[in-house]
């Protein structure tokens, strides 16, 4: 059974890289004076993925889903309401006919004023599509088909994003080699225009993956973090590979084997500044990587501190001192911009305090927290957990907007309440 795949997935390999002679659609620059020009705007949301919530920032709203039931909800920043993204006034937002039903939770993007999902189409399985709506929810359509047997099942998409005019599919999927087993991280692209066949930007196997790849498209460049584990000797080996996408060609920038800190994320700025963070024990860190160098730009000690995350402009580091969540937030310099409780008010709609722990109240009484993303403006948090007395306990989740702006006053933008 296990050879059979392999063998599969060897033969889509050669058929992929058999296309990849083909000449990418994209016009190559000729020569230095005439180079691409890439639109800031269609460059992907890098700073919301960081995990795998769909959080999408349009021009005056938020959107995003609900973990709970993955309708596509907005936040609308002017007026403060939010709702299932649907313009039908007659809609009850409880059919596959809604549009805000996204038949699924996968892979928001909005670009180009419309938004993109992929899923399936009603409830027949194995035949997924990206799909595109208007901001507004309506004139839903199919762009392109994501064929199951050559990209679904071998390449195991995690991930969808839209990036200056392309998809580009993450994929991580397993794979044995003997009695090795790996994970086969890659990132393959299509036009949306669909007039050419899938590209392999990446593709490798690599041996006990950490599973924190990231992905940072920036114009005509995408960064690649990738980062493993060794056995024996408990130590990690990290790689960023750069890929010029025009070409089609790629090169390690940094390369770091037999790490012993235990390695964060990164972040590259639109001026291609690298960084990076990581933690030991009772210290976190936040380097920057230059010219195959790792310098410590900032770092915070404790007993309780966490390993930070770097997003947009900021780097967050929580720690967990008297069994409360604690933020120190940074710019890139070093230089604090917060520092204090994860959630300094009172949040009146919450059943519980979002900043306790488990240890001293019990896992009923608190929330999971996960980051969304982040810029030197705010924090976007999921928090998830459940409510209600006893009798009638109900898992809810909230998305939250943290203004960095205003000390950190909360915005609940949805719920699965509502
Ligand atoms: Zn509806």
């Amino acid at each position: 059974m296990k050879k059979g795949i392999i063998a599969v997935i060897v033969a889509i390999v050669l058929l992929l890289s058999g296309c990849q002679n083909n000449t990418p659609s994209v016009t190559s620059p000729t020569d230095a004076d005439d180079p691409i020009q890439f639109a800031p705007e269609k460059n992907a949301q890098n700073k919301y993925l960081m995990g795998y919530t769909n959080f999408q920032e349009a021009d005056g709203f938020f959107l995003g889903t609900a973990e709970v039931n993955g309708y596509l909800l907005y936040y609308d920043k002017a007026s403060g309401i939010s709702g299932v993204l649907c313009a039908d006034p007659s809609c009850a937002h409880d059919s596959r006919e809604c549009g805000g039903n996204l038949g699924g939770k996968l892979s928001l993007s909005y670009y180009d004023g419309k938004v993109y999902w992929v899923g399936p189409e009603g409830t027949q399985l194995q035949k997924y599509y990206l799909w595109q709506s208007d901001l507004s929810g309506m004139n839903r359509k199919k762009i392109m088909e994501i064929p199951w047997d050559e990209i679904i099942m071998p390449y195991q998409p995690q991930r969808y994003v839209i990036h200056q005019g392309k998809l580009y599919i993450m994929g991580s999927a397993s794979v044995v080699d003997g009695t090795q087993t790996g994970k086969r991280k890659s990132l393959l692209s299509i036009p949306l225009t669909g007039d050419e066949g899938f590209t392999t930007v990446y593709d490798e196997v690599w041996p006990n993956a950490n599973d924190n790849e990231r992905y940072i498209f920036i114009d005509g460049f995408i960064y690649i973090y990738m980062s493993s584990f060794n056995e024996e000797s408990s130590t990690q080996n990290l790689t960023v590979t750069k890929v010029d996408i025009a070409k089609n060609t790629s090169e390690v920038v940094y390369q770091e084997n037999d790490v012993t800190d235990i390695l964060g994320n990164i972040w590259v700025t639109d001026n291609h500044e690298i960084y990076l963070t990581g933690s030991t024990d009772k210290e976190a860190y936040l380097w920057k990587l230059e010219n195959g160098v790792k310098t410590e730009i900032t770092s915070w000690s404790g007993e309780r501190v966490s390993t930070p995350d770097v997003m947009d402009e900021i780097v967050l580091c929580l720690s967990y001192d008297n069994d409360i969540r604690w933020a120190d937030i940074r710019d890139l310099t070093g230089k604090t911009i917060y520092s204090g409780k994860l959630f300094p008010d009172v949040i009146p709609e919450l059943e519980h305090d979002p900043n306790d722990i488990p240890s001293v109240v019990g896992w009923g009484n608190t929330y999971s927290t996960g980051l969304i993303g982040g810029d030197a403006g705010k924090l976007i948090y999921h928090l998830s957990g459940e409510e209600g007395s006893k009798q009638n306990r109900k898992f809810v989740d909230y998305t939250i907007l943290l203004d960095l702006t205003d000390n950190m006053k909360a915005t609940i933008l949805w719920s699965s309440r509502e």
